[in-house]
């Protein structure tokens, strides 16, 4: 067997610097013959003249001297840029050669919508392939993913990936549970893809660990990505689906998911550099920041051709961990996203992101796998309240009355200590918190605005 899907997996970083600027060199190409659109036309080449840019470029023999040359060149885009050009000012081809539109699921706002080529979904299928390839799937796995289809690219953008690298793929979606664990077992499912939050709903239905080798003999990995979650949600996924967990990365603007992926060492998200330009900036400020730095994370599509994007600003915050790994692979690696910069709410001055919470939370034994926050003003002091209400197994909820008083107390001072703010512990009973298909919504801000 292969040790890779594709060999740009394993290029070496002179690999990736020529590849990145042979393929900048394409983009800007497209963008300056762009007939559609003015967008990048105006913001690149209205100050530079166009042959000398392609110059510069291929004079540049060094990864410091190319980023600057990059940033010099190319402003920041924003979502609030997508917005404005809804729904397809920014695409670059006749109409007739799109074959496909996903819009991003709208988590915070607005959708915007990405419009792909049939060469662009053939690129993004392989760089799927490659990330699942990367966390260890193969063609002869049976795959099923458990995701919602539509709109989200979680849905098609994971399927094809996993088609084109020759699994058996089951196009489950999300929710009813009863009928995906009776897939898992009909068809001997050895990889599974799911959301963090609907793979803990789905351990609080198979409901403890003991026999899932006899129920899902053949299950092991499971590719889980969409949506934050920490280090603590890894533990209790694997532990209760019997897999090994690998964090998958992406967003719709930068194709969707197959952007990057953690390979065997669970060591942080790999993020294929022949295709995606990876830079860290402080947010308020839009400086590069070193590595190691927390900032947010400014992505660039190098492949897609029927409607490039260069340097989003994703509102992702992350760092870089590294740019080597124990796997041979030289892609940069990333940090699990810690949220995005619109997650963080603050409460009593103090800023505060859900994980931080999650993080807590998962590591009391006695909390189930769901929890919701609420923000409320007191009408009372006029301050701000965090109220935290939490699920409790029921082998705990039914304890006595002290013993939950206790439990609850421990939990506050945890998150106290952790965040500096004491909030409003609630133990409820376990799966009478709302659930969602989706992406989980677990913060609810009822301070008026
Ligand atoms: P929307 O922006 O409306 O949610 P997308 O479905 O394109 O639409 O979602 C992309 C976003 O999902 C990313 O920008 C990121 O915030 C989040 N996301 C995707 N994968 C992960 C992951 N592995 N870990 C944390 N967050 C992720
Ligand atoms: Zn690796």
């Amino acid at each position: 067997m292969n040790k890779f899907y594709d060999a740009a997996e394993f290029f070496t970083a002179e690999e990736i610097l020529n590849t990145q600027k042979r393929r900048l060199i394409e983009i800007f190409e497209i963008l300056n013959n762009n007939k559609f659109s003015n967008f990048y036309k105006q913001r690149i080449f209205q100050h530079n003249n166009f042959d000398e840019v392609l110059a510069k470029i291929r004079k540049c023999d060094n990864k410091t001297d190319f980023y600057a040359l990059f940033r010099q060149l190319v402003p920041f885009t924003t979502k609030q840029d997508l917005r404005e050009n809804y729904p397809d000012k920014l695409c670059c081809c006749e109409k007739n050669n799109y074959v496909r539109m996903h819009c991003s699921s709208g988590t915070t706002g607005n959708p915007t919508a990405i419009f792909y080529t049939k060469q662009d979904l053939d690129t993004w299928s392989r760089l799927m392939a490659r990330s699942l390839f990367a966390a260890g799937v193969r063609p002869d796995d049976v795959f099923q993913n458990m995701s919602g289809y539509g709109l989200f690219t979680g849905g098609l953008g994971i399927h094809q990936g996993a088609e084109t690298l020759g699994c058996l793929t089951i196009p489950a979606g999300a929710g009813n549970s009863k009928r995906q664990i009776k897939l898992l077992q009909d068809f001997s499912v050895s990889v599974i893809h799911i959301l963090p939050s609907y793979a803990l709903h789905i351990a609080d239905v198979i409901g403890g660990e003991e026999n899932l080798k006899q129920k899902f003999p053949n299950l092991r990995i499971g590719i889980v990505g969409a949506e934050p979650y920490t280090e603590e949600s890894r533990n209790r996924i694997q532990k209760a689906l019997g897999v090994k967990v690998f964090n998958n990365f992406g967003m719709s603007e930068m194709n969707g998911p197959g952007v990057g992926i953690e390979c065997e060492h669970q060591n942080g998200i790999h993020i294929w550099e022949d295709a995606y330009i990876v830079e860290i900036i402080d947010p308020k400020t839009g400086e590069i920041l070193p590595d190691g730095e927390i900032g947010e994370l400014v992505l660039t599509t190098l492949t897609r051709k029927g409607m490039p994007i260069l340097r989003y600003r994703t509102r992702d915050l992350t760092k870089i961990l590294g740019r080597d790994c124990p796997c041979g692979r030289n892609h940069v690696r990333i940090e699990r996203i810690l949220g995005r910069s619109d997650d963080m709410f603050i409460i009593r001055g103090v800023n505060i992101f859900p994980m931080q919470i999650e993080t807590i939370l998962l590591n009391f034994p006695e909390i189930s796998n769901n929890y919701l926050i609420q923000l409320e003003k007191n009408p009372q002091t006029n301050l701000d309240d965090l109220r935290i209400k939490v699920e409790i197994k029921n082998e705990f909820f039914a304890e006595n009355v002290r013993h939950l008083r206790n439990l609850q107390k421990r939990i506050e001072t945890a998150l106290r200590d952790e965040i500096l703010v004491r909030p409003i512990i609630e133990l409820v009973q376990h799966n009478s918190l709302p659930k969602t298909e989706g992406k989980a919504k677990r913060v609810f801000d009822l301070r008026e605005k």
